[in-house]
């Protein structure tokens, strides 16, 4: 990974164990899953924040469904 700058980590705010790295050229908003509690997130880069989505869960579902 040598060569890739990053913005920082965003903590998930709900297990406060999975961590997003945002790197250096990340802005907006993005949906992730968080790796060790598996909620879904709106992750915003310009803020370096991240909030619990459970409408995107919802999006999810009907995607993975079809
Ligand atoms: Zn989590």
């Amino acid at each position: 990974m040598e060569g890739i700058k990053t913005k920082g980590v965003i903590k998930c705010p709900c297990c406060r164990k999975g961590k997003i790295v945002a790197y250096e050229d990340a802005a907006g908003k993005s949906s992730i899953q968080c790796s060790k509690c598996h909620t879904f997130l709106l992750v915003d880069y310009d803020k370096m924040t991240a909030e619990p989505t459970l409408r995107e869960k919802e999006v999810y579902k009907m995607v993975v469904n079809e």
